[in-house]
């Protein structure tokens, strides 16, 4: 699933490679993850545009085109874009094809057919947007910002730093990385944790979302379309040493996604039933 970091790094990439750029030809390849909230046809209302920006807010992309109209992708779990040049093949599931006015293409495929590309003039309109709480790399969350939005939660700790309304960006993956860098157990409730223990979790989440956009960028290339995840300390890795202590990272699966952590690093927690572990 695409995250903070691999989405600024994609957002970067694009900036750089279709801003100013008109999009030329529209190719809706399948129509079912384009909603149109303007009510006119989706390629017309695209074509001869310029991309004047691509911004980025949590696991949102957002394409503004010089007519005020805006794209938005919201890749959920598996939407990727490629940019290349029309002869590369196109990967299974390829949804939509832009070719840009310099003959590069910009497309969108889907393994899950679950990610949606909205059409529209308002961005309140688009599911999920206007509920989004702040960035989680945003200036303005301070640790006081992100302690009085925390506190607003009671659930287990990594279920809270995964909601986009409280902070947006961080998915599984992620949220595995931060509370390992914290040091704090995913299944502890939030209202278990000092003020220490917040201020450690702010501070994690910067550093690892910041040291993971640092990484990507020199990874990632031309390759938008692939999502690098092998330098990650935990996450997936479980049975292997923990990196800091070497005990066994434990693995958990619940509610269909997999959780790793460091029983010796991240002490606590309640451990549930009906879980696999290693
Ligand atoms: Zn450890």
């Amino acid at each position: 699933m695409p995250e903070l970091p691999d989405l600024e790094v994609i957002r970067g990439f694009l900036e750089e490679h279709i801003v100013g750029h008109t999009i030329v030809t529209v190719e809706v390849v399948r129509p079912t993850v384009i909603r149109n909230l303007l009510g006119v046809d989706f390629a017309a209302r695209l074509t001869g545009q310029q991309v004047t920006a691509v911004r980025r807010h949590g696991k949102f992309l957002l394409f503004d085109l010089a007519s005020g109209n805006h794209v938005v992708l919201n890749p959920m779990l598996a939407g990727r874009l490629q940019y290349c040049l029309p002869d590369a093949g196109r990967l299974p599931r390829t949804y939509l094809v832009l070719t840009l006015d310099d003959g590069h293409e910009l497309r969108y495929s889907d393994q899950r057919s679950m990610g949606k590309i909205y059409l529209t003039d308002d961005l309140a309109r688009v599911p999920g947007f206007s509920e989004l709480g702040p960035d989680a790399l945003d200036p303005a969350l301070t640790l006081e910002v992100f302690r009085e939005r925390l506190r607003r939660f009671r659930g287990q700790i990594k279920r809270v730093l995964t909601r986009q309304d409280f902070v947006a960006g961080i998915g599984n993956a992620y949220a595995d990385e931060i509370l390992w860098r914290a040091g704090i157990n995913p299944f502890r409730k939030r209202p278990e944790l000092s003020d220490e223990e917040e201020a450690r979790l702010y501070e994690a989440m910067r550093q690892v979302l910041s040291e993971a956009i640092a990484i990507l960028r020199q990874r990632v290339g031309t390759d938008i379309h692939v999502e690098i995840r092998d330098f990650l300390q935990v996450h997936r890795r479980g049975g292997e040493p923990c990196p800091r202590c070497g005990t066994r990272i434990s693995e958990i699966t619940a509610h269909k996604r997999i959780t790793n952590f460091c029983r010796t690093c991240q002490p606590g927690g309640l451990i549930q039933s009906g879980i696999r572990r290693l």
